[in-house]
């Protein structure tokens, strides 16, 4: 077994709709980033890529390649998944929490898991998603940045 974290926190400008989970959440603000900012999945990748000890996300898709710019998240988590998945490793679980002040996430939560979810190729009982506001203070509540964690639980391909 292998466990791994993941951070990220991206700013938010007016605009929407907001990229997070590799979903649209319609909102008046978007997160801002070299590729589509979608800092939910750039946590998860990173704690992926973290159990398996192969660096990070910024490492795996460089911000100064062109190849990066605007890219989909959702195909950069597919592509760590896969590397992590080459050494023989297999999710176990994922769980993750969201840090946004607006909107609330209730209405949009098993959608966002389903999408994961989807995109790992597991079942969407071991991806958990939790979401917080910022109460009103810091850069979160300020509806400056939107954040997210990650751990992920790897096991070796026999065991899970
Ligand atoms: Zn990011």
């Amino acid at each position: 077994m292998r466990v791994g974290i993941g951070h990220d926190t991206h700013r938010l400008r007016p605009g929407g709709p907001l990229r997070l989970g590799g979903i649209d959440v319609p909102h008046d603000r978007e997160s801002i980033g070299h590729s589509d900012g979608d800092a939910l999945l750039h946590a998860v990748i990173d704690a992926l890529l973290g159990a398996a000890a192969l660096g990070d996300v910024g490492q795996m898709f460089p911000d100064t390649e062109a190849v990066n710019r605007g890219r989909d998240s959702a195909e950069m988590l597919a592509a760590a998944n896969e590397a992590v998945a080459a050494l023989g490793w297999e999710i176990v679980n994922i769980d993750c929490i969201v840090f946004l002040q607006r909107p609330k996430l209730l209405t949009h939560r098993l959608r966002i898991r389903q999408r994961m979810a989807d995109i790992l190729g597991i079942d969407v009982e071991r991806v958990g998603l939790q979401a917080k506001t910022g109460e009103g203070i810091g850069t979160i509540g300020a509806e400056k940045a939107v954040a997210a964690q990650c751990v992920a639980l790897l096991g070796m391909s026999d065991d899970v």
